[in-house]
């Protein structure tokens, strides 16, 4: 089980990445300022850490400095409003291994999170980790190629990220909210149909019977 420690005051993307996380298999504990995110990273109980760097009372560089000072070899990415060039540069001085600039989808997040949490692993392992295969559907995370049956599919950028997101969960219902949370990130207007819009996109091109809605929850892949 692998335990992430998200370090972040703005209640909308603390839901944000708290709902994609589990979502994704992982468990979070959240922390709403720096001055306790410190204790907490320096406890050794995480395998990783995102940490916003505008917080309340002690930031973000503030938190990197003191942990990284006192020998915390968690991964830290770095997760901010602020694309300032400087502070990219002070974060990798201080020790945050990733950084993102939001606004960011949850998808990319993820793949950074992934590559931070393997970095030994074998790669026979993380080859077969970024192949997702369901039936005749095959997907390849690193070129984001789709084959069905042997024959090439083309996918646009969101179109695959849906796929990817319903090949993770065979079988299981996938709420709207899920896949907006995935594909559009937190920036979306909830009333819209674009994920209705985008799963009738995805069911002309992998076959209609492959996705099924479920009345009133959302879809499900066809297990
Ligand atoms: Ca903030």
């Amino acid at each position: 089980m692998t335990h992430i420690l998200i370090v972040e005051d703005e209640p909308r993307i603390v839901t944000f990445l708290e709902k994609g996380l589990h979502s994704n298999g992982f468990v979070t504990t959240t922390v709403l300022d720096g001055a306790a995110a410190v204790p907490m990273a320096l406890e050794g109980s995480f395998d990783l850490m995102i940490l916003d760097l505008g917080l309340p009372d002690k930031d973000g560089l503030t938190v990197l400095e003191e942990i990284r000072g006192q020998g915390a070899q968690l991964p830290v990415l770095i997760l901010t409003a602020r694309d300032d060039i400087q502070d990219k540069v002070t974060g990798f001085e201080t020790g945050a291994d990733d950084y993102l600039t939001k606004p960011f989808r949850f998808e990319e997040l993820l793949v950074r999170i992934r590559a931070r949490l393997r970095p030994t692993v074998s790669k026979t392992a993380q080859t077969a980790d970024l192949t997702l295969r369901h039936g005749n559907i095959t997907l390849d995370l690193r070129t984001h190629k789709v084959k069905l049956a042997d024959r090439p599919v083309e996918l646009s950028a969101r179109e695959f990220t849906m796929l990817e997101v319903f090949l993770r969960h065979p079988g299981q219902v996938v709420s709207r909210e899920q896949l907006l949370n995935s594909v559009w990130g937190y920036d979306y207007d909830p009333g819209s149909n674009v994920v209705d819009v985008y799963v009738g996109y995805l069911r002309k091109k992998v076959g209609s019977e492959a996705i099924e809605t479920v009345r009133g929850l959302g879809y499900r892949w066809k297990a």
